[in-house]
């Protein structure tokens, strides 16, 4: 009855609510957010968010909760926080989401958001910010409520991987009353969300934040612990009932240029750790990393972006540019990151593909000698082929470059654990992505160990789906 008074209320609203100018959120000046770490955009005021909020038209198919990977009820959320109700709001979102603190903050622009009608006339509602503004407010008022878990089911579940895909079947499968402990070979949870990710577009003190609540929920975590090395997957399946493999796409592809081994040579990974974190691994404000006036960045997908920016906030760096072999129209990367790399002072050149590094006499990088591409006929990718034009390479001097270069499957984990089924990727094979079945009958598995590299939100709503398949399997009604 109230939804219809209220579909009833938007009908008659629609068209002022169109009208309406949009209120986003505001990002700091470059000249301003390139001397520190801190996350760029400024956070919604309650007034700010309620005026954005109150432009949702209410659509009745809701094309912004399809396409939201976790399908939050986005203008329920939205209605809640143009009345005020800021902590009911974020409920909502938490019904749907583990992590919508998180999410709000990492998600492109090319989820909900693109769904947006608003689209149509150039201003879509800020659906993201205003989810990551009702999760803080929640946070900020009353912190996030622990729930009530179903009784102990005296089940025990080992999940390999504390990212993103890891600790939300760690958080429901602790709800559903399984006793659950997370591995990682990482000093911290988080995944990529801690060591991946950069702290200008997500504070990692909310990835801590999220992995003491599941502490305090009830969930035990092994960290330093590499399944394959310390522990393998076989031992894990002796010890626990069930055992989840989240495991992520860990390894930075690193094709072989001559001069690889240089000081001053940097995998996207480490560049971006080293960048941001100090030895005691709190984001950085001293300068305690200093690459060299000269950082070129290889590659033109999302990562090469962080590590240009990255870059650009570092004490002593004066040049970043990043060489991409295709080009702009072909880069990977998304737009608004790109923008904010522009902005930011990172340049770019495209058609160009490194050909050696060149060291000096001690060993460190002093150069990178480049070939100039033309685009040729479609690759199976769809995108233009790079074609190498001859006689056509340059020398640029630089004191650091960093391989951009994309992420693959840790064939390491896979040669530990012979009788679990992968692709020829490397990528773990399951029967269906829902239920992240694998071969073996008590091994399930999603995030990015699946689907290969992707986005936070698709590893989250995935792993939600193979926790409830988990839970069944535990306990004893899966039919299987
Ligand atoms: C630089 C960068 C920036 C990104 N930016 C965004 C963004 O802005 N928005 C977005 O949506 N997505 C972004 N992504 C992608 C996103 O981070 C991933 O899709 C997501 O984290 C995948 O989650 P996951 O849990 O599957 O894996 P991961 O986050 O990779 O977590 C896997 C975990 O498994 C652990 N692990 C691996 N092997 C073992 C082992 N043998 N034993 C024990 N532990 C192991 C790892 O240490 C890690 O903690 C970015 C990725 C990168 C690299």
């Amino acid at each position: 009855m109230a939804r219809t008074r209220q579909r009833k209320r938007m009908r008659i609203d629609r068209k002022a609510r169109m009208q309406m100018p949009p209120v986003h959120a505001q990002v700091r000046p470059p000249q301003e957010r390139v001397h520190d770490f801190g996350e760029i955009y400024i956070p919604y005021t309650a007034e700010d968010a309620q005026l954005e909020a109150s432009r949702c038209l209410h659509c009745p198919n809701a094309p912004c909760q399809a396409a939201c990977p976790l399908h939050n009820d986005i203008p329920r959320a939205l209605g809640l926080i143009e009345a005020g109700k800021f902590v009911e709001a974020a409920q909502v979102y938490r019904e749907t989401s583990p992590m919508p603190e998180i999410c709000g903050r990492v998600c492109p622009q090319t989820l909900c958001e693109a769904a947006c009608v608003l689209n149509k006339a150039g201003k879509p509602i800020d659906t993201r910010h205003l989810e990551a503004f009702a999760a803080d407010a929640q946070r900020q008022a009353e912190g996030v409520p622990l729930p009530e878990l179903a009784p102990a089911s005296g089940k025990r579940v080992a999940v390999i991987g504390a990212g993103p895909a890891g600790l939300t079947v760690a958080e429901s499968l602790t709800r559903a009353g399984h006793q659950v402990v997370v591995y990682d070979k990482c000093p911290d949870a988080g995944g990529l969300l801690k060591f991946g990710i950069p702290n200008f577009k997500l504070d990692k003190s909310l990835v801590d934040e999220k992995t003491r609540w599941l502490k305090q929920l009830g969930v035990s975590f092994r960290f330093g612990v590499t399944v394959g090395e310390d522990v393998t997957l076989a031992e894990l399946r002796e010890e626990y009932d069930a055992v989840f493999i989240g495991i992520g796409t860990s390894r930075v592809m690193l094709p072989h240029y001559e001069g690889d081994d240089l000081e001053g040579v940097y995998c996207a990974t480490e560049f971006l750790t080293r960048g941001q974190f100090t030895c005691d691994r709190q984001p950085q404000d001293a300068a305690h990393f200093a690459p060299g006036p000269r950082v070129h960045v290889l590659g033109g997908g999302d990562t090469a972006i962080d590590c240009l920016r990255t870059a650009v906030r570092l004490p002593g760096v004066t040049e970043v540019t990043c060489y991409y072999r295709r080009s702009e129209a072909e880069m990977p990367a998304h737009r608004q990151d790109y923008q904010y790399a522009l902005e930011e002072g990172a340049t770019f050149q495209w058609l160009t593909n490194p050909v050696r590094f060149i060291g000096d006499e001690h060993g460190k990088l002093k150069a990178v000698e480049y070939q100039k591409m033309q685009l040729g006929e479609p690759d199976a990718s769809g995108r233009r082929r790079p074609v190498p034009i001859p006689d056509s390479n340059f020398i640029v001097e630089a004191e650091t470059v960093v391989l951009a270069l994309g992420y693959r499957a840790d064939w390491s984990f896979n040669e530990h654990s012979p009788d679990l089924r992968v692709t020829t990727k490397g990528l773990i094979e399951v029967d269906d992505p829902l239920s992240g079945r694998t071969n073996l009958p008590d091994v399930f598995a999603a995030g990015d160990a699946v689907y290969g590299a992707n986005l936070v939100s698709p590893a989250i709503a995935a792993a939600r789906e193979v926790a409830q398949v988990m839970d069944a399997f535990l306990k004893g009604t899966d039919g299987q």
